[in-house]
Parts: structure tokens; C-alpha cells; sequence
């Protein structure tokens, strides 16, 4: 099997330097193994994606040397691919419509004597598994089985998660008409071919999700690397939401050596980012390479 990586990141804001630990390994994991790396733009969420953040994103990433082998995939140009997924799902039983608000699913959980918790997620108490209950259709959910879904990581093991009990049945198409990431995102990694999924650590506990949907869709499974995320000061994960800064671009050899550190890599000297890449390859390949 050839292998075929990509970078998918959200334009809800430019790339900083915990994304750009996510592009270069799977980058360099791609070019170690002789494979091709693909960017994916992933806009789904249009409203959280303000005009222009793609080009802003593709332009960090050009000026650290690292552009797509093929075009580039915006996911705002693939409703009709989630629509024709959503409809086999559908036509299997394996999705259906809801009806529930939020309200109600707490409403649900508070009846059964579970609070309401702050940041805490209740699975979905499966209301609408049977029927709308003469509710309108608001989102579309797949119907999860109960059973442990176990998987591999290349840096984290073996990871283990009852989808069913944790997360219970998850929403595919939100009430707004939004896809939901979890559709899109299995959708496009089979229709370009990935065979490695190499991402940040903090999208570790969306993959049981990912694999009980490509499973339902019949889609062929890859391989997953989670890669270290760089901490803010505060010790939380650095993000857009927490005020992480747009990557500084004025020194790419600085970033992608910044990022290197976070992968493990030992100093690499070199005059300009593609060089440092092409350095950093053989590094990657003796710490990181399949067998
Ligand atoms: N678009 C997601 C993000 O930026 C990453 C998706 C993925 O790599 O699976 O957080």
C-alpha cells in the first residue's frame, strides 16, 4: 500500500505553533515512508471560517516549505460526497433523524438524576433511536453499538473507548445543516486515499468515533499517529481559543526547528526550510519509520 498522508487543518484562524508540530509530522512522516502529502482545508464549519484564513494558512505553510503533492481540498466543495455517505447510512438504518434540543437531552439526563455538568459530555441518551416522537427532524445521528472499539497508535499504544456508553449515538449533520467534522472528515481521508492519519493528540479520542463510522460506511481503515501538543503557559493545551499566536513566520528554520523539538527531533542546522526539511527526513525516519 502507497502511502498517502495529509495536513487538514480548520481556517478558523491562522496556523500557530502547536499546528504546525501537526503539518510537519505528518509531513515528514509521509516523506520517510516515500509517500505523498496532501493539505485538505477543512471549512466545513463556514461561519467559524472567516474569508481569507485559507489563504493565510496555505501561505505559513508555503513559507515553511511545505505544499500539498496534489491540489488542494476544500471542504466546502464536498456536500454532495457527505450527502450521498449520509444517505447509504440513512438507507442502512444505520443514521437517523433527531429531534432533540440540547435542552431536552439535559432535560433527559437531569431526570435520571445525572447534573448537568460544565464541560462534562453525556452520551446521548438515544430519545429519537425509535422514532421523532412527532418532534421536527433537527440533526442526524449514526447509531452506535455498545462495545469496547480498541485501536493503535504509533506514539500511544493501545487505545480503548466504548463509543456507545461514552458518546453514545453522535450527531453527523448538526441541526443548523452543518456537517459535523466526524462525517467529514472520514469521508474525505477515504475518497484521497489516506492510509496514515497523522494529527495532534487533542483529535485522539474523535478516532473510536472515526473507525465505528468507516466501519458503518464499509470505508478501509488507516493507521494513526497522535503527535505531542505544544502547551501554553498555563500548562493547558495551546490553541486559537486560549490566545496562541499566529506562527511567526519571519524566521521558518526557528519554527520548524521549534517544532522539531516538540517531535523529538534532535538540532538540525540549515539555511533555509526546505533544506531543514530535507535534513530533518533521515532524523524522522530513524525515530519514527515502520518497520
Ligand atoms: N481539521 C481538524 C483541526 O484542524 C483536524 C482534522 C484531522 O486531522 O483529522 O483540528
Amino acid at each position: 500500500m502507497k502511502y498517502r498522508g495529509r495536513f487538514a487543518p480548520s481556517p478558523t484562524g491562522p496556523l500557530h505553533a502547536g499546528s504546525l508540530v501537526a503539518a510537519l509530522a505528518s509531513w515528514l512522516d509521509a516523506r520517510a515512508h516515500g509517500g505523498r502529502w496532501l493539505v485538505r482545508i477543512e471549512d466545513v464549519d463556514r461561519p467559524r471560517c472567516p474569508p481569507g484564513t485559507d489563504t493565510v494558512v496555505l501561505g505559513q505553510l508555503a513559507a515553511c516549505a511545505l505544499t500539498s503533492d496534489e491540489p488542494v481540498l476544500w471542504q466546502s466543495t464536498r456536500d454532495d460526497a457527505y450527502a450521498a455517505a449520509l444517505q447509504r447510512l440513512l438507507d442502512g438504518g444505520r443514521a437517523y433523524p433527531c429531534g432533540c434540543t440540547r435542552a431536552e437531552i439535559d432535560a433527559v439526563w437531569a431526570a435520571r438524576g445525572v447534573p448537568a455538568q460544565r464541560h462534562a459530555e453525556r452520551p446521548y441518551p438515544g430519545t429519537c433511536r425509535d422514532g421523532l416522537h412527532g418532534k421536527p427532524a433537527r440533526a442526524v445521528r449514526l447509531r452506535v453499538d455498545a462495545g469496547i472499539v480498541e485501536w493503535h497508535d504509533r506514539r500511544l499504544g493501545t487505545q480503548r473507548q466504548d463509543v456507545g456508553a461514552e458518546v453514545g449515538d453522535f450527531v453527523l449533520k448538526r441541526a443548523d445543516g452543518i456537517w459535523a467534522y466526524q462525517l467529514a472528515v472520514v469521508v474525505d481521508d477515504a475518497a484521497q486515499g489516506i492510509t496514515d492519519v497523522v494529527r495532534g493528540e487533542d483529535l485522539a479520542d474523535n478516532t473510536p468515533r472515526q473507525i465505528v463510522l468507516r466501519q458503518a460506511l464499509g470505508l478501509p481503515a488507516p493507521r494513526h499517529l497522535h503527535t505531542p501538543l505544544v502547551l501554553a503557559a498555563d500548562g493547558q493545551k495551546l490553541s486559537k481559543q486560549n490566545g496562541a499566536r499566529a506562527l511567526e513566520l519571519a524566521d521558518p528554520v526557528a519554527a520548524l526547528a521549534a517544532a522539531g523539538a516538540v517531535l523529538g527531533l534532535p538540532p538540525i542546522a540549515a539555511p533555509t526550510a526546505a533544506e531543514w526539511l530535507a535534513r530533518a527526513v533521515p532524523a524522522w525516519a530513524g525515530i519514527m519509520r515502520i518497520p
